[in-house]
């Protein structure tokens, strides 16, 4: 199997074109500069050929057409990951934004069918006047698909509560990289046999592209009450996160934002009313039936008072509440402001580590003289360390790259995870051999060897190249990968990315 000549790659566009359109094909340098990156611009890779199906048949062809020629191609949504994940190296990308339609809505049975390239805040906004909610919301709801949603398994503030996209989506049409179609799930929630649909959420555009998608949909709560509570103390708040969950309420959302984060928000257009001087503030939300909510506010109110909180601000009405949101949200947007890149990282700990590894992600800061701001899901104990800086400079690179792979290698002694919303991709491949023994890995080559013989959907993403037999024309993961140790940041300096 071979990467097309320059010359081959046209004759290859020309086809493409003819399935597509030949708008909805680019081939010159220039053009795919946009396809170069995703939501991470620590990391760069110019595509071949970019084609953008506008109909599913179109995608089943041109996925044909690549079987047919033998060529590797990457599927992308939005480009929102934060992993590296859509990032083509001298290869094709199939761009699914095109295919953008809501297929039918179900309100009886509470289900949707929708293609990949539906946003999902979209989709949201779409169902929200008959009562209900497409539960999975990850903060860049308003640009990411839920194609990449269902690739990334990805979670959001309230999926402590209602679970992540593996719990919403029923079934999938899905193109196999062959070319076949196959129906993973099933509509009505039954499987019978092995799930196949639960392996190919969170399979990162490695198992082939998920077409028509039908998800479950959840009745809106009665109520939604939001509190605010700010400490002075990093701590303090991580131990009250602990001592909610502990208190056997489980809310819809438990956010953290330390002192960095708070200042760079309020800062920020996204401004929400944030105490500008605190070290912590926990942004907590409560849904259900408006007797149940009030009473477990009145607990949570009082844990946060005896945990520290100087103050416990509740929500007024629905402006404040989407004002308080909205600077959680868009936090990684406001960081923009301190430096042209950023990095955000996505380990995970036990929550009753949260206290020790704050204080050690402090700790490995000042070792760095670098700036992290926090703002993660403390509820599941999903951090976001991120770290803004400048890749035009080399010396703040390396202390930045070497901070973040101390702060993932604490986590992972700490008893987490290398990730726990945002994919391995290419971001975190160096990190995969510390916590997969060498059975673990070649079992999920030997998974991903089951939807994809040859390894040409997004090829060396996800399990390190040398622990499979893989196809080598994956330039970007050849080469041993460093144990314990984040890709390393592009050499060639990125652009920051538009958010
Ligand atoms: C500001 C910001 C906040 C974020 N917050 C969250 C959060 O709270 N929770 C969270 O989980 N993530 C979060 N993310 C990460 C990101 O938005 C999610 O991973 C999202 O699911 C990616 O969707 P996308 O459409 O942008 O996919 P892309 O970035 O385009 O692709 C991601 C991966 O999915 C594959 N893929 C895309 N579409 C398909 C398809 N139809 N079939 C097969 N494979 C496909 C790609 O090959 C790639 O490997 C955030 C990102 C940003 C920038």
């Amino acid at each position: 199997m071979t990467l097309p000549s320059r010359s081959n790659a046209s004759t290859v566009a020309d086809r493409l074109g003819e399935i597509v359109g030949d708008r909805h094909v680019l081939s010159r340098p220039s053009e795919l500069l946009v396809y170069n990156s995703d939501a991470l611009p620590g990391y760069r890779k110019q595509p071949r050929l970019a084609v953008f199906p506008g109909k599913r048949d179109e995608a089943i062809a041109v996925v044909r057409l690549l079987a047919e020629e033998g060529l590797p191609f990457v599927p992308r949504g939005a480009g929102t990951g934060l992993s590296g994940g859509a990032l083509a190296d001298d290869i094709i990308v199939i761009g699914l934004h095109r295919l953008k339609e809501i297929i039918s809505l179900d309100i009886e049975n509470r289900r949707a069918t929708v293609e990949p390239g539906v946003v999902n805040l979209r989709l949201n906004k779409h169902i929200a006047p008959h009562g209900l909610l497409y539960a999975p919301d990850p903060s860049s709801e308003a640009a990411c698909t839920i194609g990449g949603n269902v690739a990334e398994n990805a979670g959001g503030p309230h999926c402590l509560k209602y679970g992540v996209t593996l719990n919403h989506v029923l079934a999938m049409t899905v193109v196999l990289p062959s070319g076949e179609v196959v129906e993973l799930g099933s509509k009505f929630g039954e499987h019978d046999g092995y799930d196949l649909r639960g392996a190919f959420i969170g399979s990162e555009g490695c198992f082939g592209l998920a077409l028509d998608i039908t998800v479950k949909l959840t009745q809106r709560p009665q109520t939604v009450r939001t509190l605010l509570a700010d400490f002075m103390s990093v701590d303090q708040a991580a131990r009250v996160t602990s001592a909610i969950i502990a208190s056997g309420i489980v809310p819809a959302a438990l956010e953290f934002m330390d002192g960095p984060t708070i200042r760079v928000v309020e800062a920020s257009i996204y401004a929400a009313g944030y105490p500008k001087d605190a070290e912590a503030v926990l942004l907590i939300e409560l849904d259900g039936l408006e007797a149940g909510v009030s009473t477990d506010l009145e607990v949570v109110r009082q844990v946060c008072i005896e945990g520290g909180a100087r103050n416990v601000r509740v929500a007024r009405d629905d402006v404040e509440r989407m004002k308080l949101w909205q600077g959680r949200k868009k936090a990684f947007g406001a960081m923009g402001r301190l430096a042209s890149h950023l990095i955000v990282q996505d380990a995970v700990i036990p929550r009753t580590r949260l206290s020790d590894i704050l204080a050690t992600i402090h700790a490995i800061s000042e070792k760095y003289g670098v700036l992290v701001c926090n703002v993660f899901h403390a509820g599941d104990g999903n951090l976001h360390p991120n770290i803004a800086y400048s890749a035009d400079d080399p010396d703040e690179s390396e202390r930045v790259h070497k901070a973040m792979t101390e702060i993932v290698n604490a986590c992972i002694d700490a008893g987490g995870s290398i990730t726990g919303e945002h994919g391995v991709g290419l971001d975190k491949l160096g990190y995969m051999e510390s916590i997969f023994s060498d059975t673990s890995l070649n079992a999920m080559c030997e998974l991903r060897g089951v939807f994809d013989p040859d390894r040409r959907a997004n090829p060396g993403k996800v399990v390190p190249i040398h622990s499979c037999k893989e196809w080598n024309a994956a330039a970007s993961a050849r080469g041993p990968a460093r144990a314990r140790e984040a890709t390393p940041l592009s050499a060639e300096p990125a652009r920051p990315s538009a958010r």
